[in-house]
């Protein structure tokens, strides 16, 4: 097998360098563990940003993509396939929409949720053409088409690939009266939010933040979209982060009180086990069917593949009951930095839900320490990346069990004494 060192030069010589990866070459995984070529195991604790909450290789999500993938691929939506229907009935009634919509990435997920909020307000709400405006947050990360990254304010991300996209208005992330404000303007077709900004630093808004947030658009007629792309399948101890306090494997079964609904839901990265890309807008009735055929789609989308490998990572999700167990695994991952908080002058502070969680360095966003940290976890058998300069996002598989949580622990917590010490 090809060395990690090969590996490494390869990409940097023939790939184009849009990425700064962490330098360990992976070659194979196993529920929350990955290997290198020279056979070195890690605990995976970023999960593809989310997108392998059912582990890696999960052996039924993979037993369905073998058996699909010798039955039926592609076949486009010129015609019907036999398992669309039956992904979509499964969507819908887990996460209690009337329709959805399938796409492939995450950034096409977002798209469509964006056409079909514009649609909706020229011929639902009655916008002159051309004239909707979407509010979106500071510090938001949605993807990287052209009009995505035009209403992103990392500079990394949009710099020169102007001229951006119109029809955006930015409010502060968590800050409800900026928001109220902004709705104000009768333009304003939309609110498109991420219930944590995974990006940002798994930034959690206070508590009310989203309910406050979905009541001033039903007030002012506009549509609460969540991009639950990162939060959504369990990650965050429920199904979706909007599911509130519930875990249940329904979104809303059991707490309805706790669970601020979308207009427009948005999924993607675990929808399929990190087997295959599958992502999806989900709406009810009077928003979904503004859109009509020939007005959006894409020639993967709804795949019968993707459809049946999606399925079978919803299943994973109910069946091994991933929500409960992000949940309680998070509380004890919380506590226990906190403990090492208390050790250290290193680690500021932890937050998070679920299994997303991050811890602040002391040093500066500039400072390369979050960086070395990961440099020493990976020595130490733990996969990690910084994200945003002095934050580290800790995102495990939610497969993971409580003893192998604590055997991280104790490598995060020798990682960070001895790296103090040096
Ligand atoms: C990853 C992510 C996206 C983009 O998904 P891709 O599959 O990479 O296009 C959008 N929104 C959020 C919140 C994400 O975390």
């Amino acid at each position: 097998m090809i060395s990690t060192k090969d590996a490494i030069s390869l990409e940097e010589k023939y790939g184009a360098h849009n990425y700064h990866p962490l330098p360990v070459v992976l070659s194979r995984g196993e529920g929350v563990y990955v290997w290198d070529p020279e056979g070195n195991r890690y605990f995976d604790f970023l999960s593809a940003y989310s997108a392998v909450n059912q582990g890696h290789c999960h052996p039924h999500i993979i037993g369905s993509l073998e058996k699909q993938a010798r039955t039926l691929t592609l076949t486009s939506r010129a015609f019907y396939n036999n398992v669309l229907g039956e992904f979509e009935q499964k969507l819908s009634s887990m996460f209690g929409f009337d329709r959805v919509l399938p796409m492939n990435t995450g950034a096409e997920g977002v798209e469509t949720a964006i056409k079909i909020c514009r649609k909706w307000a020229y011929e639902k709400k009655g916008i002159h053409e051309n004239e909707a405006k979407i509010i979106v947050c500071t510090n938001n990360f949605h993807g990287r088409t052209t009009t995505i990254i035009s209403f992103s304010n990392d500079a990394d991300a949009s710099k020169n690939f102007g001229p951006y996209t119109p029809g955006f208005i930015k409010v502060e992330y968590n800050n409800i009266e900026q928001l109220d404000l902004a709705l104000q303007d009768e333009s304003v077709a939309g609110f498109l939010v991420e219930p944590i900004q995974g990006e940002a630093g798994v930034m959690v808004p206070d508590s009310d933040y989203l309910r406050k947030a979905k009541e001033l658009c039903k007030k002012h007629n506009a549509l609460f979209i969540a991009d639950e792309i990162q939060t959504g399948i369990a990650r965050t101890g429920s199904l979706l982060a909007v599911c509130g306090n519930c875990s249940c494997e329904k979104a809303c079964e059991r707490q309805p009180e706790s669970y601020v609904k979308p207009d427009l839901l948005i999924l993607g990265k675990a929808l399929s086990g990190g087997v295959y890309p599958v992502s999806a807008v989900l709406a009810d009735n009077d928003v979904m069917n503004v859109i009509k055929p020939g007005q959006h789609g894409s020639t993967y989308g709804g795949n019968p593949l993707g459809a049946r490998v999606a399925i079978a990572a919803l299943e994973v999700v109910e069946d091994e009951k991933l929500a409960q167990n992000a949940r309680k695994l998070g509380k004890i991952f919380r506590e226990e930095m906190e403990k090492l908080i208390a050790e250290t002058n290193l680690i500021t502070l932890v937050r998070g839900k679920g299994l997303l969680n991050a811890i602040e360095i002391n040093d500066t966003p500039e400072s390369d320490t979050a960086w070395n940290i990961c440099m020493k976890l990976k020595e130490n058998g733990l996969l990690a990346k910084p994200t945003h300069g002095n934050i580290i996002r800790f995102a495990p598989p939610l497969v993971m069990t409580e003893e192998q949580l604590m055997e991280c622990v104790a490598i995060i917590r020798k990682t960070v004494l001895e790296f103090e010490g040096a």
